[in-house]
């Protein structure tokens, strides 16, 4: 299968052919069945004129080298208005080099708003699978529709992928990921359940080999692979891309300060290395993640990072439990800096979108009078919630934001009204937080459990739960936004089938969600 670079470039349906000479199945075909990029391909962070373009080769993935030599490799990219590549509008040579494990990150530009396109790559006699990507509609346009879904929390030894390969087959312009998209634990560490699946190779993970070995081992994954070849992705991470529950520069437990800075510099770099993120590869410790993407006049995405630069989880990060330091007027869980830029921007969509981790309504676990919050999310971190909240509250209900709140790392399904006043039912709802489920993690689940049944029963303003795996879908419109949670019957065998637990609808200037 040596294709000749004219081929590469003048070729019409080159992989179709590729693959019926090599005689493999047409799903490995989908899948990629290249020796070279053997992570698949991914498109990320559109614009209305450019997209984020990816891939990596690694010829041996689970090897901490990939398989690669220790030299820099030159990887034709281009990109089509076609799935045949008849009408390539833009090409290039991008150089994969070891110091970044060999992945490539090609930040296309020139391209028509709102269009899809069709994208590849080439090194040496090697074509990679083709990815589908789509920009953003221009500034100042009114698109009659968005289409996305988001999901989160999609550990490897929990079950298989099949949410990722049904994400797929919907008919989607973009995915949003909220984190936790690898686990750091060494097999069988983190146990489902009803147990695991399948293992995670390696040990926990602390180097840069670690977290490129991860990282290549789920990307080798043909669900998350169709998943990132469907549509462009928008990523944020939460903590286990580094570590459970760290915070800034302070580690779950017991590891140095000092030892902590490396293993989260070795976390961020292999997490730029395997996303389609644009911009600069990390410097030391900190990768500015926090950013904007916007779709016309009609939705913005605020895409936060709430990991990075928060402070210390409160009393010993132990929930539920008594916590007055929850109230901390120092806590932040954006730090300073993002927060004033999430505050002085939030605005100027129909849709006013925050993209983050953790859960932002206030959620009691406790059954009766007693209360009881976790204090990893933002029932942590008070000031910080209260300063969103109030911010606002202040231009309700007037002039509404619109503000809709994703969620992920609870590994369940919820939906809340985001209240004024969380102990006050009567107070004003300001937005909706779509919580959604995990991808694997915990496991096949069930409808529903008697822990969430206790917090529906003592939280008022919560209105949705359901413990399955899957994601959820929406579709926005200037007039509504639609949210489909779209669940799987079992994620422990492959092949689940995908459905609809539950509907709701946000109508334009009326904060909260009507079940449809
Ligand atoms: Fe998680
Ligand atoms: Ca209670």
């Amino acid at each position: 299968m040596s294709l000749s670079r004219r081929t590469f470039l003048r070729s019409t349906g080159v992989v179709a052919a590729a693959v019926a000479t090599s005689g493999l199945p047409a799903t490995a075909a989908a899948q990629g069945a290249s020796a070279l990029f053997t992570l698949g391909v991914a498109s990320g962070d559109p614009l209305p004129d450019g997209v984020v373009l990816w891939t990596r080769l690694a010829p041996d993935p689970l090897a901490e080298d990939g398989g690669m030599r220790p030299r820099p490799m030159p990887v034709e990219w281009e990109i089509a208005e076609d799935e045949t590549f008849g009408r390539i509008v833009q090409r290039g040579t991008a150089e994969a080099t070891p110091e970044l494990a060999h992945s490539v990150h090609v930040d296309a530009r020139g391209l028509r708003p709102a269009s899809w396109y069709w994208y590849r790559f080439r090194s040496g006699s090697e074509i990679s699978p083709v990815g589908r990507t789509r920009t953003a509609p221009e500034a100042g346009a009114n698109p009659e529709r968005l289409r996305f879904a988001f999901a989160s929390c999609s550990q490897y030894e929990h079950g298989y992928f099949t949410a990722y390969r049904r994400l797929a087959e919907e008919d989607l312009d973009l995915a949003v990921h909220l984190g936790d998209y690898i686990y750091e634990y060494a097999a069988q560490e983190y146990v489902a359940p009803e147990g695991n699946v399948r293992d995670h190779v390696g040990p926990e993970m602390v180097t840069l080999a670690n977290y490129r070995q991860r990282h290549a081992q789920y990307k080798t994954d043909p669900d998350l692979q169709a998943a990132h070849a469907a549509v462009p992705w928008i990523v944020t991470w939460d903590d286990h891309e580094t570590e459970n529950n760290y915070a800034d520069e302070i580690p779950e437990d017991g590891q140095p300060r000092e030892a902590f800075r490396d293993r989260r510099a070795a976390a961020y770099q292999a997490y730029w290395e395997h996303m389609p993120l644009r911009g600069e590869p990390p410097r030391g410790i900190d990768l500015p993640l926090y950013r904007r993407l916007t779709f016309g006049r009609l939705a913005e995405f605020n895409v936060l990072d709430t990991r990075q630069y928060r402070t210390d989880q409160p009393c010993g990060d132990e929930s539920p439990g008594r916590c007055p330091e929850r109230s901390d007027p120092a806590a932040t869980i954006t730090g300073a800096e993002q927060e004033r830029w999430l505050l002085g921007g939030i605005r100027s969509a129909r849709w006013n979108v925050l993209a983050q981790q953790i859960f932002l309504a206030q959620i009691d676990l406790v059954e009766g009078p007693d209360r009881g919050f976790y204090v990893d999310g933002w029932d942590g971190y008070l000031a910080s919630r209260d300063r969103l909240l109030d911010f606002i509250a202040q231009r309700q209900p007037v002039d509404p934001v619109n503000l809709v709140v994703l969620t992920g790392d609870w590994h369940a399904n919820w939906l809340a009204d985001l209240k004024a006043n969380f102990d006050d039912p009567e107070s004003a709802t300001l937005g909706t937080e779509l919580v959604g489920t995990s991808i694997t993690s915990g496991g096949d689940g069930t409808d529903s459990d008697p822990e969430g049944e206790t917090v529906l029963a003592e939280n008022p303003h919560i209105r949705f739960y359901n413990n399955q795996r899957g994601y959820v879908r929406c579709e926005l419109t200037p007039d509504r936004w639609q949210a489909d949670y779209r669940v799987l019957e079992y994620v422990r065998r492959e092949g689940s089938p995908v459905t609809t637990r539950a509907s709701f609808v946000i109508e334009n200037g009326t904060a909260g969600a009507q079940q449809a």
